[in-house]
């Protein structure tokens, strides 16, 4: 299994931590209650996306629960299918509606059907216990916390955040990037570029029309916060009293070493995000127009041919290799993946455009045709060699290599 400890969820853990010193006790309680509930959570999802894979192609249908306060998945009870009629209850029909958008743009704008692209069940809970401050994706179904009402409201709310969670569930089942340091920090930011996606072709606006933040929807009104993260300008989110200030990195000279524990999550994959999250909105925007066209297609590409493994630089060569694949070398699609990454302080190294003729592979297949050179050279040189040595020994000319 490629994921091992994950916590997938939308609030990082040092914004409940701090939280757990707020003045206002109602806001530490809940905060407590979050953090608890989220690392119990952590070793059930392994075992749920394992079992999802046995799962048979279906057409992504929804279904949402109500938990009415619960914490107990099964005691939730269902509250809209996807052929029935709307709910009374407004969480219900946001949830239903957010997994709805976003499987549509998995299937329109990237051709994919539902996260596992065989048409993978979407079920969302709704209402679960009593002002969980969080929503999380656990490897089978999508959950929803109320909030505590204080900082957080009802996290149906916020499309992008529902875009966010599904795309764990794409990630995991295509590069399945590790939820550790730079792996973590891109699956993160994966996350944060699909779920502003959504948001924007939902809304259908431009790259420069749209706010490019994640759960701008999500805090209540007046917390002085504008969102929980910035694509545009990582790490001016927020900035107050009660939370603090938004800690994310723009660029790689300010890259946060934290521990690969809990308490560094997991080598801060919440926090160095914004250096990839960054590259792509400066993309999206030297590209202009909608950003899920060219920007969102070189990334979801660059997913699906990444591996658990991959880091910050081997994904930013990626990503250029796919414009050139897919938009031509040297195109204005091409140059301005290039000036993203530049922007955050990464330098993309491919191999020289002018050593690729127009029908020579690109992407994750050029590494092969080097290594494949290297043995060819090398197969020459020996035959060289021995050829010398035969001519020295006057010996006939050896058999060529194989
Ligand atoms: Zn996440």
């Amino acid at each position: 299994m490629r994921q091992d400890t994950t916590r997938q969820c939308i609030i990082p853990p040092h914004v409940l931590e701090r939280l757990l010193e707020s003045d206002d006790a109602a806001i530490r309680s809940a905060a407590m209650t979050t953090l608890l509930t989220t690392a119990r959570l952590r070793g059930e999802r392994e075992v749920r996306a394992s079992l999802v894979r046995l799962a048979a192609t279906g057409q992504g249908r929804r279904t949402v629960f109500d938990c009415r306060k619960s914490t107990s998945l099964p005691m939730c009870s269902l509250a809209r299918s996807e052929d029935g009629p709307p709910s009374a209850d407004l969480s219900v029909n946001q949830a239903f509606d957010g997994l709805g958008s976003t499987r549509q743009f998995y299937q329109d704008v990237l051709e994919r059907n539902s996260i596992d692209d065989r048409g993978m069940r979407l079920d969302g809970y709704v209402h679960r216990g009593v002002k969980y401050n969080n929503a999380f994706w656990n490897g089978q179904v999508m959950v929803f916390g109320d909030g505590d009402g204080i900082i957080f409201t009802d996290f149906t709310a916020s499309l992008d955040v529902i875009a966010h969670e599904l795309t764990h569930g794409v990630t995991e089942h295509t590069a399945g990037l590790d939820y550790h340091n730079q792996s973590g920090a891109l699956n993160e930011s994966m996350s944060d570029v699909m779920g502003v996606l959504v948001k924007q072709w939902s809304l259908q606006q431009t790259a420069d029309q749209a706010d490019w933040l994640i759960g701008a929807d999500i805090f209540t009104p007046g917390i002085g916060a504008d969102a929980l993260r910035s694509l545009k300008a990582p790490g001016q989110a927020y900035d107050n009293k009660l939370l603090g200030k938004d800690p994310q990195p723009a660029h790689m000279r300010d890259y946060v070493q934290l521990p690969d524990t809990d308490d560094g999550d997991n080598g801060g994959v919440h926090i160095n995000s914004g250096i990839p999250s960054k590259a792509f909105y400066l993309t999206a925007v030297e590209i202009g127009g909608y950003a899920w066209e060219a920007a969102g297609r070189i990334w979801y590409e660059s997913l699906r041919a990444s591996t658990a493994t991959t880091e910050f630089q081997a994904f930013a060569d990626t990503t250029f290799s796919k414009a050139g694949e897919l938009y031509g070398i040297d195109s204005a699609e091409q140059q301005a993946v290039q000036a993203g990454w530049d922007g955050v302080g990464i330098t993309v190294t491919a191999e020289p455009t002018t050593m690729r003729g127009s029908a020579a592979p690109t992407g994750t297949d050029s590494v092969g045709d080097v290594l494949r050179h290297l043995a060819e050279m090398s197969a020459s040189i020996d035959a060289l060699r021995r050829d010398l040595q035969g001519q020295a020994v006057g010996g006939g000319r050896p058999a060529p290599p194989a």
